[in-house]
């Protein structure tokens, strides 16, 4: 099959490596040039683990190109992704589909009309219910209604796992009613179907609904076991423990349980959102998704205090030392992470802060340009008053404590993704905060 994907950020960028992995031919196009310019100089504009290799290994076998040009990438094209970004729309949360509705006008204008000529449009991005119905609407205006379909197809990789996601994901959701649509649709995914993933055939708006219901429910639970760290505090219990003893009664699971500083990222924080706003259009009531969002947002907000109450209560001129800026590990994504609210707010009260992150520091100092950077951990702890663990990189695991201590200039650790032990912390010598654990006396 012959592939354009347009938009090669991370869902389509990895969306269109893994399919020319699967044998497609596939062109990625981008309105980007600098992003364009680095691809096909053998570069990758973000990072997630083995994409290069992925990426060199596919040009080779001449199954992938990267292109500017969206009408030559769409030359004899079976299937167009639209995997461009849907982002929150300011100051009311919708989402903002311009850049759906550009890309459709786009490639409206592009699609054969020859006869028996038929192509798929696939929504890859993450849309609100009914944005595939103007989809077609937009594209029925500049096309014949036989030259095309628009399916709908939501992506669920997770970024710092993206390759193995697409590759091995847990099902695949395609909303169409079009058998054309559908058979080419099958045949794409058809290297999944060796590993039996199941795929979900469903309507589109359906199809469109399940992504932001899968999201939501990921968020609130993530959300409920941060409430469940809160009520540990105050009452003397121990939430990891919590957590293992309720996710081991296999209707909960143990996913999504890990107490820590809030949910960040490019989707949970808009994709609640927006799904909120749906929900408020349709004037139906979703109050859990409301309540999450609210309480997330709380949260955040709350783990400045939760520092500076761990430091004494006042922070004024302590050099405070931020590990970890990206939302998760194994991604330089900056969108939404928790640093973002954490370390204005010390700043507000008067800390020096010093950060390292393994890869997002470049995306950071856009967004915290005021701060110290180091190029290594030991360098932002040396002479910091305090350590603060915020994203969980790997390298953050197996710190050589002692050499910590002796660089620090007071013991102070605060672990909000719960990675250290307090017992073995404390043994040390450290004065060790983490989240949903009781207060030492
Ligand atoms: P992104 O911002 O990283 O990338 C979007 C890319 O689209 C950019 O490179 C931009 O230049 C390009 N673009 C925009 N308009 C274009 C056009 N008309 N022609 C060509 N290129 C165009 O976004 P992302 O994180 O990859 O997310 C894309 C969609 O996938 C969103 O709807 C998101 O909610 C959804 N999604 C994201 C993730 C994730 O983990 N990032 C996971 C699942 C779903």
């Amino acid at each position: 099959m012959k592939v354009t994907m347009v938009g090669t950020g991370y869902v389509g960028l990895v969306s269109g490596v893994c399919f020319a992995d699967f044998g497609h031919e596939v062109v990625c196009v981008d309105k980007d040039p600098a992003k364009i310019d680095t691809l096909n100089a053998g570069g990758v504009p973000i990072y997630e683990p083995g994409l290069e290799d992925l990426i060199a290994k596919n040009v080779k076998a001449g199954r992938l190109s990267f292109t500017t040009d969206l009408k030559t990438a769409m030359q004899g094209t079976d299937a167009v992704f639209i995997a461009v970004g849907t982002p929150s729309r300011r100051g009311d949360g919708y989402a903002d589909l311009s850049y759906v509705y550009a890309a459709a006008e786009e490639i409206a204008g592009l699609i054969p009309t020859g006869d028996n000529s038929f192509t798929v449009v696939v929504n890859k991005s993450t849309v609100p219910v009914g944005t595939g119905d103007e989809v077609e609407r937009i594209m029925a205006e500049h096309v014949s209604r036989a030259a095309f379909e628009v399916v709908s197809n939501p992506e669920f990789l997770r970024e710092g796992a993206a390759i193995d996601d697409f590759k091995r994901p847990d099902r695949v959701v395609v909303g169409t009613k079009d058998s054309r649509a559908e058979a080419v649709m099958r045949e794409l995914y058809r290297p999944l179907y060796l590993n039996e993933t199941p795929i979900v055939f469903t309507e589109r708006r359906t199809s469109e609904l399940i992504k932001y219901a899968a999201n939501a429910f990921l968020a609130t639970k993530i959300t409920f076991i941060n409430e469940m760290a809160d009520l540990c505090e105050a009452v003397g219990a121990n939430v990891q423990e919590v957590a293992r003893g309720i996710g081991l009664d296999k209707r909960i699971g143990n996913k999504f349980l890990h107490a820590g500083p809030g949910y960040g990222g490019s989707c949970f924080p808009k994709d609640t959102l927006a799904l909120a706003r749906t929900a408020e259009e349709a004037n139906v009531s979703l109050s859990i998704v409301s309540s999450v969002i609210d309480a997330n947002e709380a949260r955040k907000r709350r783990m400045a205090n939760k520092i500076v109450a761990a430091l004494g209560g006042d922070v004024h001129g302590l050099r405070i030392c931020i590990l970890g800026l990206a939302f998760k590990p194994n991604t330089d994504d900056m969108r939404d992470a928790p640093s973002l609210t954490i370390i204005p707010r010390l700043v507000d009260k008067g800390a020096e802060i010093v950060a390292y992150d393994p890869e997002a520091m470049e995306e950071a100092k856009k967004h915290l340009p005021d701060i110290a950077y180091t190029d290594c951990p030991y360098a932002a702890i040396d002479g910091a008053d305090a350590v603060v663990i915020v994203t969980e990189w790997d390298e953050f695991r197996a710190f050589d404590m002692r050499r910590v201590k002796e660089l620090l200039n007071a013991p102070n650790v605060i672990d909000l993704r719960n990675i250290y032990r307090g017992k073995q912390m404390r043994a040390l010598g450290f004065s060790y905060t983490n989240i949903g654990y009781p207060a030492v006396p």
